[in-house]
């Protein structure tokens, strides 16, 4: 037998119990008589010790151990006489009477510690070995936990767990696909879902009704920080609902989640328009658990002789909390953050609010204290709070000043980890207009249906149609979203068209879909919570790489496994690949 207790699970109450554990050698210390050995499992740590009185090869076999050595050993439980109370076995300590190693290890390359000296590639590098450290192991199991309690939830409520096929057909449509060579069809590709999208919906014509899958979605983007080329969804869909059921149900999601992890209880999440979001924020997926809304300032700050103004499409402010003492060095360096390419600003204006009737402002050679006063009303400004305006074309601006906004709350702590703040954002555009392409792109995906009111807009201002699409935002990421779909062919037909389609295409490429809606469709609508993210926000870290047993690096390569990674010209020849090459 390997062991009869884990290296987490020993007590005072199990003193004098013969006991026989595995594991790592964390440490060894050799004190002239005493020998203490840690070891080291999933579950915790034990010290092991070993005296003069034991016999003399126990304990040179004891002082040879090499850090993650694979040890089994058996022997007595006895109080601890310095106790340890960091960890919970450590009041107790094994009296080894036998030792025997499973395994020995190399030096590992980094030590297997919390806090680690290993970098970032060394760690990825040797993942298992990463794994092995209480941070990434915890959020492993942590992640379990998530996948679970949704399982929970989405079982109770009927919702049936699917699986699609990861070998589906290339569509033009969202981001880059991932092909997979055919061997028995030459010159013939599969391609990896980006999404189980059109499946979901094709289970929904099979009257599967309530659906979930916790799955694999593949992006062959250029990798933005902390996106992974593989990634994993929770991917739902149910039938016979309007928008207002499936927020509901995953609201319901969410606050399980928060309750059983957490323990937190949260009311009746916020829901906020996509244009307010917009314009409150400059932002569709705002952080709410702190303030410094926009206010628009265009119609207080375009009557003076201020060019920079005067010829903007939009100027709009933020009040920044406590600032009004900001030094110059501080609100210059400020500028600079905002003039970085990255965010893009041409400049900024401030306005210290420092006492009532005395606003300072950088332009204060054409605005006074009761124009500045209207820009501390607009913007929420407090005696005390820094004012900053930027201005230019209306999108990139609000775009510059969410940069700020996001930046700013960073700087001064406003977004607390332990704090949740779930936001819906609803009514999203149906189309978006894409310059390189210059046409109209869907902002979803084509599936999405429109809402019936805006539906005359198709052919006069397509820009303006609203979907009935939404996205669930906690603390300033998008973690879910969807939305309620087309289900008639008629109109599925109509969708292409405006995206550009030729019937021909929409026929080649999505027919399996239209063709099903004429067997009886029914009204269906859904969304996919991105698990990796959701599961490290409420785990309160920022990254998702901790969260994903094997991630890949931001070249999109395991470097473990080092893949991607040529193949035998063999194995090229059999997909018929080279003879590709030659023919064309
Ligand atoms: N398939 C969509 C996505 O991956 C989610 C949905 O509409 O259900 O974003």
């Amino acid at each position: 037998m390997h062991r009869t207790h884990t290296c987490g699970e020993l007590r005072l109450a199990d003193l004098g119990k013969t006991v026989t554990l595995s594991g790592w050698v964390q440490k060894s210390r050799d004190l002239g008589g005493m020998t203490f050995i840690d070891v080291r499992d999933r579950y915790g740590i034990t010290q092991l010790t070993f005296n003069t009185d034991d016999d003399e090869s126990l304990r040179s076999q004891a002082r040879e151990l090499g850090r993650e050595y694979v040890i089994k050993v058996t022997g007595t439980v006895i109080e601890r006489s310095s106790k340890n109370n960091k960890i919970p076995t450590g009041e107790i300590e094994i009296k080894v009477t036998s030792l025997a190693i499973l395994n020995e290890s190399k030096l590992p390359p980094f030590t297997i510690e919390d806090e680690t000296d290993g970098g970032d590639d060394i760690r990825m590098k040797y993942r298992y070995l990463d794994i092995r450290r209480n941070p990434v192991k915890n959020s492993l199991i942590f992640r379990h936990k998530v996948t679970q309690e949704v399982r929970n939830y989405l079982s109770a409520l009927d919702f049936c767990e699917v699986e699609t096929p990861y070998l589906i057909k290339s569509t033009p449509e969202g981001a880059r696909d991932f092909i997979v060579p055919s061997r028995m069809s030459p010159g013939q590709f599969y391609a990896l879902p980006q999404s189980p999208q059109t499946f979901k919906q094709l289970l929904m014509v099979g009257g599967l009704d309530k659906y979930f899958q916790i799955v694999k979605c593949f992006r062959d983007e250029d990798l933005r920080a902390d996106r992974q080329p593989e990634f994993t969804q929770i991917d739902c869909e149910m039938s016979f609902v309007e928008q207002e059921d499936i927020l509901t149900i995953f609201e319901g999601m969410t606050r399980h989640l928060l309750k059983t992890i957490h323990g937190i209880e949260l009311d009746q999440f916020p829901r906020m328009t996509f244009d307010e979001a917009m314009r409150t924020y400059g932002n569709d997926k705002p952080d709410i658990r702190f303030g410094m809304k926009f206010g628009e300032l265009n119609e207080v700050a375009q009557h003076k002789d201020f060019a920079v103004f005067n010829t903007a499409e939009l100027v709009v402010g933020i009040a920044v909390p406590a600032a009004a003492n900001y030094t110059r060095k501080q609100i210059d360096e400020l500028v600079d953050w905002v003039k970085r390419p990255q965010v893009g600003a041409s400049g900024m204006v401030y306005a210290k609010y420092e006492a009532e009737g005395a606003i300072k402002s950088s332009v204060d050679k054409f605005y006074d204290q009761e124009d500045l006063s209207q820009w501390a009303a607009i913007t929420g400004a407090q005696v005390g709070d820094l004012i900053l305006v930027l201005s230019g074309p209306a999108n990139k601006t609000r775009a510059q000043l969410s940069a700020l906004r996001m930046e700013l709350g960073n700087r001064l702590g406003l977004r607390k980890s332990n704090e949740f703040a779930p936001l819906w954002v609803v009514d999203f555009p149906l189309l978006e207009w894409d310059e390189d392409s210059e046409r109209f792109h869907a902002m979803h995906h084509p599936f999405t249906s429109p809402k019936l009111e805006d539906m005359a807009l198709l052919d006069t201002d397509p820009g303006k149609v609203r979907a009935n699409a939404y996205d669930l935002v906690l603390n300033g990421n998008e973690i879910g979203g969807g939305s309620i779909r087309i289900h008639d062919r008629d109109m599925q037909a109509l969708m292409f068209k405006h995206l550009g389609f030729t019937p021909e295409q929409a026929q080649d490429q999505f027919g399996f879909l239209m063709n099903a809606f004429q067997f009886g469709a029914p009204p269906h609508g859904g969304l996919a919570f991105g698990l990796d993210r959701l599961t490290a926000i409420l785990g309160g870290q920022e990254t998702i790489r901790d969260f994903i047993a094997f991630p890949k690096n931001n070249s999109g390569r395991d470097v473990m496994i080092d893949a991607p990674a040529t193949i035998e010209k063999a194995q090229l020849d059999e997909l018929n690949i080279s003879l590709l090459r030659t023919q064309q």
